[in-house]
């Protein structure tokens, strides 16, 4: 083998979610992962569905490429597909750049240190030194990684220009492919496709000819490629991320800290001691990125990175400048071939409740049940909406379930039993509940606008409780609705914790 260059790092991986977990003393489930700089859940376009006629051809290669990825990169990007080279990721499209364009005895400058340490780690795999003059390539990222500056962009050609937050800027070298520069970007950050490993590099049609010579023969896989496809058709709006990056930027200033300004979907914080307040974190089961002089923080949304506040105001001894999350707190997450639900569930919550997974009405009654049981929630998914809401409605329910019987915990300590009326205008609906450990749900519902009685006895099932609902009236819409609001308000009263003890006659649930 050839020796590698004296100062030559590899590139360091952060610890493993089930290593956090170890120190937290936490579920994996539970860590949250603020290092990884990846959009904080898939597009709803990433599931099975999108994948079923790649994996239907799974046994054949993907002779002559994937012509019409190129052309929907080509239309994204605004070239032509003879402009763009496809990778596994844009770390493989930097180290193709790198072994295209150098070799030993070469020169490879890399613009704005500190940045993404895989330049260098390309041009030493390539047997070139990183520095000095007469650079045969440069690389510079914008916006760069870790500080989140868009720098102007250097003169030098050839110049490979790493895009990889592309989509939080809008500031593009694109434009300038004709004049010695390639642009790298990939589907890991904004597209949500991090774990797929897809990356493209634009260039003039000679460069990018001679790149595609030197590129593994089919480097991204044919799963991976459907699915940049189906994302490129609803590109993502990226707007909620820059708006939730500026609002912890301003939480974190309210904690004594000068997060740098940033044009991508992280933050860096110079602190004196990274390490400690890294380490810090790791063991509250929050993962930030450490460097020598800072931490950098990824943007997920205001719930997860409000924990990170709540835990920098602890680990500072500083007032938090965010209301604190609710108690008897809990994630799942569930996928089946079917659906991707997503929940975060405090208990003791304040009705801080959204449901979002285009189940239409049952998205709405869960939130109804959520918030008048005063819980915190956060249900997320998607499903095959196209074969109705049947499973994304059934899965949500069922999600929901398993959060609730996980929150409950043993169940020690809790009223147990709870009920309560709710009328709504023509409508009235009755419920109680035991949450005891046993499920059952006897339900009555004068209309069903389709699945409110099975929605609620997937919950009763999946959170191991009794639910008795009677619900009358002359609107399908009021009757179902009311039995949530019933069901929440009754769970409200069960889930209050009253004493030490197990709250059965027996001493055993
Ligand atoms: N470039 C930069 C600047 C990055 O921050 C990252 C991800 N950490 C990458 C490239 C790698 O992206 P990919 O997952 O597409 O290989």
């Amino acid at each position: 083998m050839r020796t590698l260059a004296p100062d030559f790092t590899g590139y360091g991986w952060a610890p493993s979610t089930a290593e956090i977990a170890r120190l937290a003393g936490i579920d994996p489930v539970e860590v949250v992962r603020f290092d990884g700089n990846v959009a904080a859940a898939p597009l709803p376009s990433s599931r099975p569905g999108a994948i079923a006629g790649a994996l239907a051809r799974i046994n054949t290669y993907a002779h002559g490429g994937y012509p019409e990825l190129l052309d929907a990169i080509a239309r994204y990007a605004g070239v032509g597909p003879e402009n763009v080279v496809l990778g596994a990721g844009a770390d493989d499209l930097i180290l193709l750049c790198a072994r295209a364009f150098a070799g030993p005895g070469d020169s490879v400058a890399v613009a704005d240190e500190p940045t993404y340490p895989l330049f260098r780690i390309g041009a030493w795999l390539a047997g070139a030194e990183v520095g000095g003059d007469d650079a045969v390539l440069t690389f510079c990222c914008r916006p760069n990684n870790p500080t989140g500056a868009l720098e102007p962009l250097p003169e030098a050609r050839p110049l490979a220009v790493d895009e990889a937050y592309y989509e939080y800027c809008g500031e593009t070298a694109v434009g300038l492919i004709e004049e010695g520069v390639i642009v790298i970007r990939t589907f890991s950050k904004a597209f949500g496709l991090a774990g797929a490993r897809v990356g493209y590099a634009i260039a003039d049609a000679d460069t990018a000819r001679e790149l595609n010579k030197r590129q593994a023969p089919c480097p991204v896989s044919s799963l991976s490629a459907a699915l940049a496809l189906a994302a490129l058709d609803r590109p993502p709006d990226v707007t909620p991320v820059v708006e939730e990056r500026e609002r912890l930027e301003r939480a974190l200033r309210a904690l004594g800290l000068e997060p740098l300004p940033s044009y991508a979907n992280f933050l860096f914080v110079p602190v004196d001691e990274p390490r400690t307040l890294g380490d810090a974190l790791l063991r509250q089961g929050l993962a930030v990125r450490v460097f020598p002089d800072g931490i950098r923080i990824s943007i997920l949304d205001r719930e997860d990175d409000d924990l990170l506040v709540e835990a920098l105001a602890r680990t500072l001894d500083k007032p938090s400048p965010v209301a604190a999350a609710g108690g008897r707190r809990v994630r799942r997450l569930r996928a089946t071939a079917e659906t991707r639900v997503a929940v975060r569930l405090a208990l003791d919550g304040a009705s801080r409740v959204r449901v979002a997974t285009q189940a239409g009405l049952y998205d709405h009654f869960l939130e109804q049940l959520a918030f008048h049981a005063g819980f915190d929630l956060i249900l997320e998914g998607s499903g095959d909406l196209e074969t109705g809401e049947h499973h994304t409605a059934e899965d949500s329910a069922l999600a929901l379930g398993d959060a609730l019987n996980a929150a409950l915990g043993d169940r020690r300590g809790i009223a147990r039993y709870g009920d309560a009326v709710v009328p709504m205008d023509d409508a009235l609906a009755r419920a109680a509940v035991d949450l005891g450990g046993r499920p059952a749900a006897e339900l009555k519902l004068e209309h069903d606008p389709g699945l409110a009685v099975h929605v609620l006895s997937s919950l009763a099932q999946a959170a191991r409780i009794a639910v008795h609902v009677e619900a009358t009236g002359r609107d399908e819409h009021h009757v179902a609705e009311a039995a949530f609001k019933a069901v929440g308000r009754a769970l409200r009263t069960a889930v209050r914790v009253e004493s030490e003890g197990i709250p059965s006659t027996k001493g055993s649930l």
